[in-house]
């Protein structure tokens, strides 16, 4: 069997303007990078944060790459998606015990070759823990030379340093944005951003929305990856609806008539509540004034449409 080089995902991704009216009242231009398009199969920001785990693990001759994440997990979706397509057996530990039928992720998951091992939800807790791991490698006849280990998410070093290659994916060039906003889940997306704007966009603020609840500490993950060096970025903690997949009324009814208007389709857990947030602030700020320079924002479309499978709106 012949597989592709990774570098056929190094290709420039589509943004698209948008124009509500909301964003005409708050002289505001909102530009989308539509990272969700980057493939049909293997999209959004989860595919950088893999990449130089898998060039790495192909280095170093491993025998599979295998990482952890939920039934509907975006991460293990991508990871499953790209071994396939680019020759790396891949190894997904699920949180929870099995459940019938799995999830469409899962299947899809199942269909490119990734091997599932369900771990309770009391022991995935403790999966960082190196007899836990020790337990799971041995179960699977793995030793932990063999194989490249990627955290829950897909948030390392390697991650990040993927992350980074993600503005100039949209050619997004220097004085074009005010303000880049993104949904944060543990962070390194935003590390990868900050890290690339403040060499190539001097004067561009990352905007950061955690989408879980409680995500003061993501702060401290942020200055881990970016050695404490940067100030351009700002994680807002209060836009989560709840918690972590937790939705509101108002936000599905947000999010089912940004889509009307403008046809880009948004996920509940993640960019639904980036674009809220957007919108909340602006209503919050309206002042209008015209004689100011319309406010220039880049929304980065991190995908997880694949996980909206499992949610109604
Ligand atoms: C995983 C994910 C995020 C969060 O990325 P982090 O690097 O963990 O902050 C954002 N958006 C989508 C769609 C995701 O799947």
């Amino acid at each position: 069997m012949v597989f592709e080089s990774i570098d056929v995902l190094d290709k420039t991704v589509p943004v698209q303007s948008v124009n509500t009216e909301w964003l005409r009242e708050a002289n505001v231009s909102l530009d989308i990078l539509r990272l969700d398009e980057l493939d049909p199969e293997i999209s959004g920001n989860k595919w950088y944060k893999l990449k130089h785990n898998i060039l790495s693990a192909q280095r170093e001759g491993n025998s599979a790459i295998l990482s952890f994440g939920g039934a509907w997990s975006n991460h293990i979706h991508a990871l499953a998606a790209a071994g396939h397509r680019f020759g790396m057996p891949t190894i997904g530990v699920i949180r929870g015990e099995p459940v019938e039928p799995l999830s469409a992720t899962l299947v899809d998951a199942v269909n490119w070759g990734m091997k599932l091992h369900y771990l309770s939800r009391s022991d995935y807790r403790r999966k960082n823990e190196a007899y836990l791991l020790d337990k799971i490698l041995s179960q699977l006849g793995l030793s932990a030379r063999d194989v490249h280990i990627v955290p829950e998410g897909g948030s390392n070093p390697l991650g990040v340093l993927g992350c980074r290659e993600i503005l100039a994916a949209g050619q997004i060039s220097s004085g074009s944005y005010d303000e880049i906003w993104l949904a944060c889940g543990t962070g390194a997306t935003l590390a990868g951003l900050s890290l690339a704007a403040s060499d190539e966009l001097p004067g561009t603020q990352i905007k950061g929305v955690a989408v879980l609840k409680g995500a003061d500490f993501l702060r401290n993950d942020i200055h881990k990856y970016t050695l404490h060096s940067l100030d351009n970025w700002t994680l807002l903690t209060d836009c989560h609806h709840g918690g972590y997949a937790r939705t509101t009324k108002e936000l599905l009814s947000f999010i089912k008539s940004f889509e009307n208007e403008t046809a880009i389709p948004l996920d509940p857990v993640y960019t639904g509540k980036v674009l809220f947030a957007i919108w909340h602030s602006l209503a919050e700020n309206l002042k209008p004034d015209s004689s100011c320079r319309a406010k220039r924002l880049l929304m980065v479309h991190t995908g997880g449409l694949q996980g909206r499978r499992g949610i109604k709106i």
